[in-house]
């Protein structure tokens, strides 16, 4: 029971009624914390405001759309103004093809996208897509990735899953997953030994770095090397960037470490914070795309002007301000000043960042899936609800990844820190 809990009295109470009403209470499961999740009435800028009244800096942001922070005015205004032309057509628009050149833009891998609605539609259709041009059956995927939750991923499928000790789903048959393959993250030759014994690998699908399975950097020159032996081979390199895409530079992970995949998949931010997915990659394997090709895909939404709108005004915004400087220092000051808060204690807690996205690990800082694995889940919880006390809002699973925004203030950035470590000596 968190401390607090005599300051949540209507969340708590939503959530009994919900729990009626909706699998878990809730709409997605890593929501479902224990012993019951806030509810939120609004939320601006670094804020998040719940149902009691009670506010909080926001580490979550929605789980990584909202890299310009909550209501961000560009966006909003964007939003707006489409808002009274209608908002859905069902024929194309010309932003599709504004937003499909800024892309393009930054993406040098991408030559031809399609717009869709989640993250999920975009892997899902990016896999047939590989399957369909390839004409092989197999995908390989990583332990522990996330990459939507369509059957051929749910598989070691990241934190959702493995919050909820849940890394294989029900209602997915054998059948259907007998052709995805696994290896462990940042162990190249684990994929050069599976790929030499399966000719017949469509693609290789990875997050560039992992955020799903608390926050996992690649070790120096792994997606290099994953490149070349992909190439090697005749299989696909999908990027999977929905978190990564516009957050480790404009141009994605596919800038920061200067390695080209085949096929990107872009999702989160590029919607703005509206529901969005894209996939995209070299000409010739998307111009197999349906009505052009015979791989099929479609969709009621796709491309719809509000999305577009949110997400072109939040590209651009993020292309003309040059927001990543700024983000990775106040990143940098929470990761510093709890690492050194930690090696000066001795304590079993580490830190880490990329960017905008940062990572508490309560154990040793983990380099694949079954390291994850070792971390303290039950201690963060306590953690984060602590934290929450103390005004500041952490995704509920030690196996989620924090994000900074533009709308963090290095004061902000400076509570944050002092948070976690106030946490620390109370818990250890
Ligand atoms: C969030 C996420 C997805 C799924 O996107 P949805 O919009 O939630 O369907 C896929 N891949 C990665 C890496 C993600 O983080």
């Amino acid at each position: 029971m968190p401390n607090f809990a005599e300051k949540l009295v209507e969340s708590e109470k939503l959530y009994k009624e919900a729990l009626d009403l909706l699998p878990g209470g809730v709409s997605s499961p890593v929501r479902a914390v224990k012993p019951f999740p806030f509810y939120t009435k609004r939320a601006i800028g670094s804020k998040i405001y719940d149902i009691d009244g009670n506010e909080y800096i926001d580490c979550c942001m929605a789980y990584g759309p909202l890299i310009l922070g909550h209501a961000h005015p560009a966006i909003k205004e964007a939003i707006k103004e489409q808002i009274e032309k209608g908002w859905l057509y069902g024929t194309p628009i010309e932003l599709e093809i504004k937003f499909a050149k800024l892309i393009k833009g930054l993406y040098p891998s991408i030559e031809m996208l399609r717009f869709v609605n989640s993250g999920s539609e975009a892997t899902m259709a990016a896999l047939r897509l590989a399957r369909g041009f390839t004409r092989k059956k197999k995908i390989v995927k990583v332990e522990g990735s996330f990459h939507g939750a369509h059957d051929a991923v749910l598989i070691k499928a990241g934190s959702g899953a493995t919050t909820h000790g849940i890394p294989n789903s029900a209602g997915v048959p054998e059948e259907f997953v007998a052709n995805t393959l696994q290896v462990p993250y940042n162990d190249t030759q684990a994929l050069a030994d599976l790929l030499e014994k399966n000719p017949d690998v469509a693609c290789f699908i990875l997050e560039p770095v992992m955020g799903n399975s608390s926050l996992i950097l690649p070790e120096e020159s792994y997606l290099k090397e994953v490149r070349k032996i992909t190439a090697e081979n005749d299989v696909l390199l999908i990027f999977d960037e929905i978190i990564t895409g516009f957050r480790l530079a404009a141009g994605g992970a596919q800038e920061y470490y200067g390695v080209k995949p085949d096929l990107t998949t872009l999702g989160k931010i590029a919607g703005g914070g509206l529901p969005c997915g894209i996939f995209g990659g070299k000409k010739e394997i998307m111009e197999r795309i349906a009505p052009s090709g015979d791989v099929y895909q479609a969709g009621t939404f796709s491309g719809n002007p509000l999305t577009l709108s949110a997400g072109y005004a939040a590209v651009n915004f993020i292309v003309k301000e040059k927001i990543h400087d700024y983000l990775e220092k106040i990143t940098n000051h929470v990761k510093e000043g709890v690492n050194d808060f930690s090696l000066a204690n001795s304590l079993n807690v580490s830190a880490d960042s990329i960017a905008s996205m940062f990572c508490i690990y309560f154990g040793d800082k983990p380099l694949n899936y079954n390291e994850a694995l070792k971390l303290n889940s039950a201690l963060f919880i306590q953690f984060f609800w602590r934290l929450l006390e103390k005004g500041v809002f952490f995704p509920p699973s030690q196996y989620e990844t924090c994000f900074m925004s533009y709308s963090h203030s290095e004061e902000d950035s400076e509570r944050i820190t002092e948070a976690v470590i106030e946490c620390l000596k109370e818990l250890l």
